[in-house]
């Protein structure tokens, strides 16, 4: 349930209504908004008596949210939410772009691709620096090595970072250094690490599994925000399916599907969906097309010799058409 105050409620009028929700047995979370502050009533498994709440100062109405991800739903926040780190902003209406190889492999390539993808019009920087392999065999990252390069790309470029915290182990670490922290697909349920990504300081950047509904995806967001950490950026990057002309298939409908549930930016990564470099100029222009709010886009100065997917990442002068192709389409 949703106690919505009227336009002119205190916050000590709000934090009453957090007292009484308490009393009751549930927790209240405050939802300020751009009309009004809304008290989302969560941990109450059927409905919730409303009369001593409609008696408070302070109250407009209540309201019945019906979907289980209260916090994330638009039903409670029916604007759509904006991210604002620095200067730069997410979900406002214009795409936001990150990009960057799969891996942090050297400083050398780092800062190459980096300037590369800044002169081209990126945003933020992505590259793992703890890499969730599918192989134990395969090259797992530079650990804290690289996130001390992705320190210097932020300093020398004055791009933002986005990297994955993969566990308990290094989420401590990548939240030192981290603009955003990227929960990826094969831990999009991990509850534990949401719950500690709901504890962080920096924005959350949660990758859909390649086997999650949207609603899973949408009550894995529910965890890291119901900890309190409101800064949610979603992310589809492909399911499996039985097409084997793609990695994975990229779910467009995604992104009008989690934009009339939530109120949440969405973001698509096409490399992860397509695992072919030659898929992701014209994925990334559909996923424009249909009203993703950014693209996740790995891209690499010598994809053949990348120690991690190398297939899917752009070559630089590629890199600089997709985002010519973009800049038309939202022009
Ligand atoms: C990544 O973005 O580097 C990554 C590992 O993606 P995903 O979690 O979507 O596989
Ligand atoms: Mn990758």
């Amino acid at each position: 349930m949703l106690v919505v105050m009227k336009n002119d409620a205190t916050e000590a009028q709000v934090q009453a209504v957090v007292r009484e929700i308490e009393k009751l047995g549930y927790r209240g979370i405050p939802m300020p908004g751009a009309q009004r502050t809304a008290v989302c009533v969560v941990g109450n498994e059927g409905a919730v008596q409303d009369s001593s709440l409609l008696v408070l100062d302070g109250v407009k109405e209540t309201i019945k949210v019906t979907k289980p991800y209260k916090l994330v739903s638009r039903e409670t926040h029916p604007e759509s939410t904006i991210i604002t780190i620095g200067d730069v902003k997410i979900g406002w209406g214009k795409p936001t772009i990150m990009a960057g190889p799969c891996a942090v492999e050297d400083e050398k390539q780092v800062l190459a691709i980096a300037r590369f993808v800044k002169e081209c019009g990126a945003q933020v920087f992505r590259g793992g620096a703890f890499k969730p392999r599918t192989s134990p065999y395969s090259f797992q990252g530079l650990g804290e090595e690289g996130l001390k390069i992705l320190d210097k790309v932020r300093k020398k470029t004055g791009l933002l970072i986005v990297t994955e915290a993969t566990d308990h182990t290094n989420i401590d670490l990548v939240e030192q250094y981290a603009d955003i922290i990227q929960i990826g697909a094969r831990n999009m349920q991990s509850y534990s690490l949401l719950r500690r990504a709901g504890h962080a300081s920096k924005p959350i950047l949660l990758k859909r599994s390649f086997a999650a509904t949207i609603d899973e995806l949408l009550m894995s967001a529910e965890y890291i925000m119901s900890e309190g950490n409101t800064q949610v950026i979603l992310c589809e990057r492909g399911i499996r399916t039985f097409a084997d002309n793609t990695r994975n298939t990229l779910d467009l409908s995604a992104v009008p599907s989690i934009k009339e549930a939530s109120h949440l930016p969405v973001l698509v990564d096409p490399s992860h969906a397509a695992g072919r470099r030659e898929y992701v100029i014209p994925l990334s222009k559909a996923a424009v097309a249909v009203g993703a709010d950014g693209l996740l886009v790995e891209v690499h100065h010598d994809p053949l010799h990348a120690l991690s997917d190398g297939m899917q990442s752009l070559y630089p002068e590629q890199f600089r058409d997709l985002m010519e192709g973009v800049r038309r389409l939202t022009a």
